[in-house]
């Protein structure tokens, strides 16, 4: 029932650090109240983020936070020294909805085996039976009881059908938001955009905290919309490099929660998400991306100072 996740770009941190960020992040949300929590981060123990960041580590546990942090000190191959000068860590604590609780059906849950995309999810697919028929019809192999595990395949299988190459992280989840139904706050990680995130929300909340060692360029990130053919003629077109936030940052932090109170000791620069917003993290910059558009709908999110 709590979602955190923590991106460093070019803000170089250990693989220590960025555990120690992400259970802390965890025990803020542990009031929501909880039967699971897991993490999902790089796997690779080279010197180049980059190609660490082409293979995930996945460690779940039933309980606690403090199980899941047992279970993170078992891992006997894990070098906590090693330093990302980017990573995305991504950490959840279960409700559980569907499925009982156990490690298989906590998040992160994955798209495969070889955990090619990750995703952490509070709240209900109500869709997800018939999500989950037709993904099996394609071969899709799940391993748990969880509507969740049907939004992982899902991303995978826009992924494995995608018509180019180039196509974007933010794409393939907007395609896969709308094949759901029901309450959803995620966030997303694929060993294919390593340095990426991707968070989305309807119905549930969630929230983009950013820190930055330089000033913030810009207050308001106007909303791109992803308009049809029909819509583009009444819409006020936005260019797509003035929705990127910060524009000129070299090093910046991004913190994906639940609730502010998670990224407050971090942050107070705050963006809420709202619902059908599709938020991008890509090369330290932040872009939101609004699927539907609503009447009266003023394009822009702004960035609030928490008190
Ligand atoms: N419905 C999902 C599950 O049962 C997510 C529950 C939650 O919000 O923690 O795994």
């Amino acid at each position: 029932c709590g979602i955190f996740a923590y991106l460093n770009y070019h803000v170089p941190k250990t693989r220590r650090e960025i555990l120690e960020i992400l259970l802390k992040g965890l025990r803020r949300l542990e009031y929501r109240g909880y039967d699971s929590a897991g993490v999902g981060i790089d796997a690779g123990n080279g010197k180049d983020w980059e190609s660490n960041a082409r293979s995930i580590q996945l460690i779940k546990q039933r309980g606690k936070v403090k199980a899941l942090d047992e279970e993170i000190n078992k891992q006997e191959d894990m070098d906590l020294d090693v330093e990302f000068d980017v990573h995305l860590g991504i950490a959840h604590t279960r409700w559980a909805t569907h499925g009982a609780p156990s490690p298989v059906n906590s998040h992160p849950h994955r798209s495969d085996k070889t955990n090619e995309f990750i995703v952490i999810h509070n709240g209900i697919i109500t869709n997800y039976k018939d999500l989950r028929k037709f993904l099996e019809s394609k071969g899709y192999e799940f391993e748990s009881e969880t509507d969740t595990e049907t939004i992982a395949k899902l991303v995978k299988y826009m992924y494995d059908n995608r018509e180019n190459d180039d196509i974007s992280f933010s794409t393939l989840v907007e395609r896969v938001t709308q094949q759901l139904e029901g309450a959803f706050a995620l966030v997303f990680k694929s060993v294919h955009y390593p340095g990426e995130a991707i968070g989305t929300r309807r119905g549930s909340p969630l929230l983009i905290g950013v820190r930055s060692v330089h000033k913030l360029s810009s207050d308001h990130i106007p909303v791109l919309y992803r308009s049809s053919a029909k819509e583009k003629k009444t819409l006020p077109r936005v260019d797509q490099d003035t929705c990127l936030f910060p524009v000129d940052e070299k090093a910046v932090e991004y913190y994906f929660a639940s609730d502010a109170s998670a990224v407050i000791e971090h942050t107070n620069r705050v963006i809420f998400l709202e619902d059908d917003d599709v938020a991008a993290v890509m090369e330290g910059r932040l872009s939101i991306h609004r699927i539907k558009r609503r009447a009266g709908d003023y394009p822009a999110r702004a960035i609030q100072t928490l008190q």
